[in-house]
């Protein structure tokens, strides 16, 4: 396992994302009422890297309503889950609350330096503190919430049996529709460590949609630079190298226990799954002219997920 110094900079790779979130925000590209509590220190982003956060934050959000919607014409009504691996400060629990969206249950794992503070947060502010709802259980040590929808637990993602203990303590049926989000999280795991996960994630779920989000094409010019930049920071990417392309990253799940899976590059889902009116609107927001390196920076970026549905009931981009 990594040194602490090794693990210290994967975890501060949250608070850049919550920061670039939270400039995304104040200059319009969504909605967020909660990232501003998660961010010490608010930090003006570029035009170019805003419309990279709102993309990734557009286009998950689409797979994450599709699934949330799935199967609810049938008389069968499923209750859903969410199971994110590395969460960070993500808010997608109290967004969905607000936007009557909520599934019954959201999972939040990661380091347990990262979850006591975001149970420190949590509990700190009472918007947040409110979403939990009455009967909640926050232990900021142990950096822990229990409440009726919302878990956040600690665990190493490279250790699957502390997985399994915290699904267990959380509560989750492997047989509900489970939603798996890994959010640029994998590429700093070992790759026989993410095969593993996502092994193990596939036979668990037999109704779930695992979304990885990351980076592709380490190879080239710019992705040696991109890869430069974060190993800069003391984080090696670990798991980039063996999954270099989007046939790789439909192997990783095809090979590893799912029934299909699809991969695309963020410049493709940028142009062709994003709501038109909104990509409209997002775009007057900010002067732009670096469209040579946007395409670029967007081509190194994919989304893939694998799919297993026993019940019939997913559809994806399509
Ligand atoms: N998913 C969030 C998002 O997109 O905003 C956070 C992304 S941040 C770049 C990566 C997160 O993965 C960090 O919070 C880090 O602590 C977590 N992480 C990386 N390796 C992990 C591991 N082995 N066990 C638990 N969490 C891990």
């Amino acid at each position: 396992h990594g040194s602490f110094s090794v693990d210290g900079a994967v975890q501060a790779t949250n608070d850049e994302a919550s920061s670039s979130k939270l400039s995304c925000v104040k200059k319009g590209y969504m909605q967020d009422a909660y990232i501003q509590y998660f961010v010490r220190k608010p930090t003006r982003r570029s035009p170019i890297i805003n419309r990279g956060y709102y993309a990734r934050w557009a286009s998950i959000r689409k797979l994450l309503l599709q699934f949330l919607e799935a199967g609810s014409s049938s008389n069968n009504q499923h209750k859903k889950q969410i199971v994110s691996l590395g969460a960070g400060f993500d808010t997608l629990f109290f967004q969905l609350q607000d936007e009557n969206h909520a599934p019954h249950l959201v999972l939040e794992v990661d380091f347990k330096e990262v979850t006591s503070k975001k149970a420190i947060i949590i509990d700190t502010y009472e918007p947040l503190r409110a979403k939990l709802g009455s009967n909640s259980d926050i232990s900021k040590e142990q950096g822990k919430i229990f409440s009726d929808h919302y878990k956040l637990l600690p665990a190493d993602l490279r250790d699957l049996s502390s997985l399994d203990l915290i699904l267990d303590q959380a509560n989750i049926d492997p047989s509900l529709p489970t939603l798996i989000l890994a959010e640029c999280v994998l590429i700093y795991l070992d790759p026989d460590v993410s095969r593993a996960l996502v092994q193990w994630a596939g036979k668990k779920f037999p109704n779930s949609i695992f979304i990885v989000y990351e980076q592709i094409h380490p190879d080239d010019g710019f992705g040696r630079q991109m890869l430069k930049n974060l190993e800069s920071r003391g984080c090696p990417l670990l798991g980039l190298h063996d999954t270099p392309t989007l046939e790789a990253k439909i192997r990783r799940f095809i090979d590893h226990g799912w029934q299909r899976s699809e991969a695309l590059d963020m410049d493709v889902i940028y142009n062709q799954h994003i709501d038109q009116k909104d990509r409209k609107r997002i775009e007057r927001l900010e002067l732009f002219d670096e469209f040579e390196e946007w395409h670029i920076l967007q081509e190194h970026y994919c989304i893939s997920y694998g799919i297993n549905d026993q019940l019939g009931i997913f559809s994806c981009f399509g």
